[in-house]
């Protein structure tokens, strides 16, 4: 059995979603299909959650409808039959109302994330519609009563495992299965989700708890890209990479794959191929434990990164100093990216901003404390690369005019990362596109 999960793009238009019915028709494997919400609705909801918290009633009311609009404008061009099209209108009916009762609920972080699901319940039934419409025999499995995270918000595996092998057992006459990308339930039993860019996420869970033969995540470009190609002109794809490699660069800021979503599919040893919805003939990329060839495939960026520095006279030949800092993170859960140290002063990096004041606090006691906030992780990652010949010569040589806050080298074999003001993101980029792939 295989997945295939379809981003946001590749949903959102009726066309593609005809499309993406040919795709999955395609060849005999049993498969699970997972479904991100139509592309602009997530970022919809988002808004509707954002003026209902303000107390923005009014607003969220205009946003519902101008929403509304665009599924009933979809549907018309979805379907053809009157039974399928009244049966789509209903759908939206159902879910633009239960948005409408919202509005005149007090607004709570729980019921955001009911606002926030819409988008992928909406998707995936509409997506059943069009393939009851073509004769294509399915399952829609309802994500909510298989995937879950606990109290951290991390994916139960195990008991992802065992929901999801009772409903396809359920269902052993099936070999098409229809479910929902992003979304989950969370330890207090409500809707929750799995961050922005989930879908990855659920694909490769779902994967791993089924042993998939291969994930694959189908979207708007033909794979994992050398360098961002929101921010630089020529970049070009890699045909293969290992876990490793695509963990990184998902983690460090390749958009193209949610930065969680390698490690279940690494661990349960299932393929991930990144394929183009629009170009399925094109190779992607695929993410297998070997990496190919050794050197350097890509570079990517981080935003938003803070750097604290802490400075004290103590940590001079002191032991167990660098315990109790972390100990500090590791109390408000807050993971740290990038660290260097010196005999006097230790550097790390962290990229969420929600318990700063809290950290920085606790750190007071140890030392003398400098933040600088706006700073950006550039990520040059490939195999084995600080063992590459000339690796530093080319990567300083290429940035030689911009200032490097901090670096880390040997950390990992398969990552050197640097530390810049973010105002130098695009140039950086752009800079070592040349300098390291020869990509002008
Ligand atoms: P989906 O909606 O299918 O999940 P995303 O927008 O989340 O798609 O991810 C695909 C996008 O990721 C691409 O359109 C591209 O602009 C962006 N991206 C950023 N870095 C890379 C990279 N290194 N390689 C490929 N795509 C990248
Ligand atoms: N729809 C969600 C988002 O836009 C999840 C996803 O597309 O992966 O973030
Ligand atoms: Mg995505």
């Amino acid at each position: 059995m295989k997945i295939m999960k379809f981003g946001g793009t590749s949903v959102g238009k009726p066309e593609r979603m005809h499309q993406v019915a040919q795709l999955i028709t395609k060849d005999s494997e049993d498969k699970i299909v997972v479904l991100s919400a139509l592309s602009g609705t997530t970022n919809a909801l988002v808004g509707i959650g954002d003026s209902i918290a303000k107390g923005e009633r009014e607003q969220a009311k205009q946003q519902i409808a101008e929403l509304e609009k665009h599924y009933q404008a979809f549907i018309r061009d979805l379907l053809s039959t009157d039974t399928a099209y009244e049966k789509a209108k209903g759908i939206i009916a159902e879910h633009f109302e239960f948005l409408n009762i919202i509005l005149k609920i007090s607004f709570s972080e729980s019921l955001n994330k009911d606002i926030l699901a819409q988008g992928e319940l909406l998707s995936t039934k509409l997506f059943s519609v069009l393939l009851e419409e073509q004769g294509i025999d399915h399952k829609l499995l309802p994500a909510l009563e298989f995937m879950s995270i606990d109290a951290y918000d991390e994916p139960q595996i195990g008991s992802i495992k065992v929901k999801l092998s009772q409903l396809l057992k359920q269902n052993s006459d099936k070999k098409l299965f229809i479910t929902q990308g992003y979304i989950c339930k969370n330890s207090r039993g409500e809707v929750d989700n799995l961050k922005r860019g989930g879908s990855d996420y659920t694909a490769s869970l779902i994967g791993a708890a089924i042993k998939a033969t291969v994930c694959e995540i189908w979207t708007d470009i033909d794979g994992m890209h050398n360098n961002d190609p929101r921010i630089v002109k020529k970049t070009r794809p890699i045909e293969q990479m290992s876990f490793d490699e695509a963990a990184e660069l998902a983690y460090f800021g390749a958009k193209i794959l949610h930065p969680a979503s390698i490690w279940p599919a690494q661990f349960y040893k299932v393929p991930v191929r990144l394929l183009n919805t629009m170009q399925p003939e094109a190779k992607g990329t695929l993410i297998t434990e070997h990496a190919g060839s050794v050197g350097v495939k890509a570079v990517a960026a981080k935003d938003n990164i803070i750097a604290i520095r802490i400075k004290s006279s103590r940590m001079l030949l002191a032991y167990g100093f660098l315990r109790k800092i972390f100990e500090v993170f590791e109390k408000y859960r807050t993971p740290i990216d990038m660290i260097t140290t010196s005999e006097v002063a230790v550097t790390l990096t962290i990229d969420s901003k929600e318990h700063l004041r809290d950290i920085l606090k606790e750190l007071e006691p140890f030392g003398s404390l400098e933040v600088d906030e706006n700073q950006t992780i550039i990520s040059v990652v490939g195999n084995e690369i600080s063992q590459t010949e000339d690796i530093i010569k080319k990567l300083f040589g290429s940035i030689i005019n911009i200032p490097v806050r901090m670096v880390s080298y040997g950390g990992s074999p398969h990552n050197i990362s640097l530390l810049v003001s973010a105002e130098n993101k695009t140039r950086i980029l752009q800079q070592l596109n040349k300098g390291m792939f020869g990509l002008d």
